[in-house]
């Protein structure tokens, strides 16, 4: 509370001399916003006609803060409630991949960093979903592989935000040049940092998040996740593709589960690796939300992994002209459950009967803005998936 000045009102010598001992998330917006209450309370209170005598009780100011706390009370529980619910923002890296997740708390995981180039598109967008997301800087970079899709962005984005923790799969299996230096221009930006190589079944320490990793360096996790392990009917007619020696083979997959809420995204993974991750049985289990594996392609994205998690809702980091095949989007389609296929980009060459409708599709020209999707998820398995293009927001129930 404020003093008594020699008139008998307030003394407000200093602008947020109520609020000095707000909270550093107390946001600036709010201090204003109960500073310029006050004083435009006190400019009334001088022509007031119910003023109190010099030295006399402050009926005005009293008045005013009665006011002032159901204000300041909405204020806070709106606040609260914005952090107790898991924020996740799937940029539009163009058909590469940056996925900020922000559990309460306010630690960051960022999974991958979109491509190099490009004016600085991926790191600037990158940060505006920080910003959005009230977040200073990376506390965990997963790295899902080195393709130049994924962590190209990297030296880019390190000069716009801090990164702390670096997490991957350790070295590229990459041995040509181009795939040699952007590895090196990788890891001389991990290198200034805390450098961590996951292997399947580690965990990723974000505070008040899960984060299991289920599949590393072409390896599945040993043994099924809590709650995992059905046999999975649809192994028997799985037929294999050709071997795949780069680095999709190799990208590391996560369970991210917060409450009762799970998120699967298995980066670039390929067909024959989700092979051992859902057969003879599923070892992941069900997912809520799905991000559709490298981008949409049909070389990821078998019947076997997308049916066995059964997701409500998946989300595809496509680009125009990238990802985005009929084929996976139809085995998307089909999956029993499936309630929606949110998509980055509307895909060119799948045509209207392989693209969602465009409420939910984040982009829908070529040339665009790089609108987003955020999803807010809470602890009971409910979550709601925001469409930034057109604003269209969907929940779906636990
Ligand atoms: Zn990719």
């Amino acid at each position: 509370m404020g003093c008594a000045d020699a008139a008998g009102g307030w003394a407000v010598p200093q602008r947020w001399q109520y609020l000095s001992a707000a909270p550093t998330w107390f946001p600036h917006w709010l201090q204003n916003g109960i500073y310029f209450f006050i004083r435009g309370f006190r400019a009334l209170r001088s022509l007031a006609p119910w003023r109190g005598p010099a030295g006399g009780p402050d009926h005005a100011n009293i008045f005013a803060m009665k006011l002032l706390l159901p204000v300041l009370l909405l204020a806070s529980a709106g606040l609260l409630s914005a952090a107790k619910n898991l924020e996740v923002y799937f940029i539009d890296v163009e058909g590469g991949q940056a996925t900020l997740v922000v559990p309460p708390g306010g630690d960051s995981l960022l999974i991958d960093a979109g491509w190099p180039g490009h004016n600085h598109r991926d790191a600037e967008r990158i940060a505006a979903a920080a910003k959005a997301a009230g977040v200073k800087r990376i506390d965990y970079l997963v790295i899902t592989h080195f393709h130049t899709d994924h962590v190209g962005g990297v030296p880019q984005l390190a000069e716009k935000l801090p990164i702390l923790n670096f997490v991957d799969h350790g070295t590229s299996v990459e041995t040509d040049k181009d795939a040699q230096i952007l590895f090196a221009e990788y890891k001389a930006r991990r290198d200034k940092g805390n450098h961590i190589t996951v292997k399947p079944g580690d965990t990723i320490p974000v505070k008040n998040l899960d984060v299991r990793v289920v599949e590393a360096a072409g390896e599945p996790i040993a043994a099924a996740l809590p709650g995992a392990g059905q046999s999975n009917p649809d192994c028997a007619t799985f037929r294999k593709q050709d071997a795949d020696p780069t680095e999709n083979a190799q990208s590391v997959g996560l369970a991210i589960t917060f409450g009762e809420f799970r998120m699967v995204d298995l980066g670039d993974l390929t067909w024959n690796k989700e092979y051992a991750l859902v057969c003879p049985e599923n070892k992941i289990g069900h997912a809520d939300v799905f991000v559709v594996s490298h981008h949409g392609m049909n070389i990821s994205n078998s019947p076997q992994l997308v049916h066995a998690l059964a997701p409500r809702v998946a989300i595809m980091d496509n680009g125009a002209r990238k990802g985005g095949t009929p084929q996976a989007w139809q085995i998307l389609h089909q999956t029993p459950g499936i309630q929606d296929i949110w998509q980055l980009h509307y895909a060119v060459a799948a045509g209207k009967d392989h693209n969602s409708s465009d409420t939910v599709i984040a982009n829908l020209d070529e040339a665009c803005q790089g609108d987003w999707l955020k999803l807010t998820a809470e602890r009971d398995g409910s979550f709601t998936v925001l469409n930034s293009r057109n604003k269209y927001e969907k929940s779906y129930k636990k």
